[in-house]
């Protein structure tokens, strides 16, 4: 089995010690990181049999992990800015998803996994869509990154009627895309069921995606909640009580459970979520762009809550980059409850850690350590906005001041992804090309 030895300067651990190591070297073995080298083994070990990646100005660092994406809304970025949740998916995203054809489908998942792994993201989950997953599946395994996928199921649609589907259709095809790809491309694929939300949900279809989990090891329930307050209304209106209490009395609200947003959770919501090891995907620049409003973050971890990161789609954010999610993340809380609140270290910890908790997958990723997955990030961290040295604090310089331009090479499940600045398993110019060439040709279809 192949081995490489990395040395890079520094290795941010993220371990349960957050262990920060100079001049130690990450021996990767096959997709996992088979011996973290001392320096002092590191200069006695001889001659490595494989091959050495010196990095001595490079930092390493665990891969982001974002727990909330929709790859089927690249294309759609700046086509749908300033509306409120409700408006922008009635007016805007809900058409534009049902003119998707196969070919837009996949210009925009890869477009989507690109900018995500040239940003240092080396795991997802993706909401999915409605028509052409098969898509979305197939630019997932062609990109390489780690993903728990989940066709978008959609069995009521007040806001936008022509993008539903019966629930026994819905239900049917997310068994049969769960039984093709769950614990896929060499374990780097899992399946998470995808109801959209209370809104676009029978109760039917709700209990049966969440039923389905339990015929599968891993796999998750991904869903939105408590995103935006009109939402609220409605889901008042239709249930008599809120998202997560209601989610509670359907029996669908355990550790598997990873609920986007989670803006406006009433106490007795907290309690539930505490109570039943519910996850939270936090996604502080939708939060923002909607207008939804700026989600308790501080007062859910200090519940015992674990939260975790996510872009969203495209057009609410409109970047799928970690470093701005993680600023964000910190910098919302500031004004509400103190500058000394979300620190840079415990931002990184929320970008890191606890997506790979939310997924369920802390004992294979989230942190530098042997016998977990190969999923590391090289960051160049000697750049005029962030030049790093031993005597700052290097959370300050990865969650404050970093950018996607500080990532020079991914690698997921033991594999290079991107190296020294390219994507090796895509084409960025193809990807960019087709991403214009299929957005022209869908917004001519919705004219139609
Ligand atoms: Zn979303």
């Amino acid at each position: 089995m192949q081995r490489t030895l990395l040395t890079p300067r520094t290795i941010v651990t993220m371990d349960s010690q957050k262990r920060i190591l100079h001049g130690s070297g990450i021996i990767v073995r096959g997709n996992s990181i088979e011996k973290i080298l001392s320096p002092e083994e590191l200069k006695t070990s001889g001659k490595f049999d494989g091959e050495v990646v010196s990095s001595p100005s490079l930092v390493a660092i665990p891969g982001f992990i974002q727990t909330h994406i929709h790859l089927c809304q690249t294309l759609f970025r700046g086509l749908a800015d300033d509306l409120q949740l409700l408006d922008w998916l009635r007016l805007k995203i809900f058409p534009f998803e049902a003119a998707h054809d196969e070919r837009s489908m996949y210009a925009s998942a890869i477009a989507g996994v690109a900018e995500l792994v040239r940003s240092g993201t080396t795991t997802i989950m993706d909401m999915g869509s409605v028509h052409h997953q098969e898509q979305v599946i197939r630019a997932v395994v062609d990109g390489g990154i780690r993903a728990f996928l989940g066709k978008a199921m959609m069995d009521m649609n007040e806001l936008y009627p022509r993008l539903k589907e019966p629930t026994k259709d819905s239900v049917r095809s997310t068994l049969h895309f769960a039984e093709e790809w769950h614990n896929k491309a060499e374990g780097r694929l899992r399946y998470a069921v995808a109801p959209r939300f209370i809104l676009s949900c029978t109760d039917e279809l709700l209990h049966e995606a969440f039923a389905m989990t339990s015929s599968f090891p891993g796999m998750l329930f991904h869903t939105h909640a408590a995103e935006n307050r009109h939402e609220m209304d409605a889901v008042r209106k239709r249930c008599g009580m809120d998202n997560v209490e209601y989610f509670d009395k359907l029996n669908i609200l355990h550790s598997n459970t990873v609920l986007a947003h989670c803006i406006w959770l009433n106490d007795r919501e907290v309690g539930l979520m505490a109570e039943r090891n519910a996850h939270v995907a936090h996604c502080p620049s939708s939060n923002l762009k909607l207008g939804s409003g700026i989600a308790r973050i501080p007062d859910l971890l200090s519940k015992g809550i674990n939260v975790s990161l996510g872009a969203d789609g495209a057009p609410c954010n409109n970047t799928l980059d970690m470093f701005q999610e993680m600023r964000l993340a910190a910098l919302m809380q500031k004004p509400i409850h103190g500058p000394e609140s979300m620190n840079a270290d415990s931002v990184l910890t929320l970008a890191t850690m606890g997506g790979a908790r939310a997924l369920g997958i802390e004992k294979e990723t989230g942190s530098i350590e042997p016998g977990k997955k190969a999923d590391i990030v090289l960051l160049d961290l000697n750049k005029i906005w962030n030049s790093y040295s031993e005597g700052q604090d290097i959370y300050s310089t990865i969650v404050y001041s970093g950018s996607p331009d500080n990532v020079q090479s991914v690698m997921i499940d033991g594999r290079w992804i991107l190296r020294d600045g390219a994507l090796t398993t895509i084409d960025q110019e193809k990807v960019v090309e087709s991403a214009r060439l299929e957005l022209n040709k869908l917004l001519k279809r919705i004219q139609a």
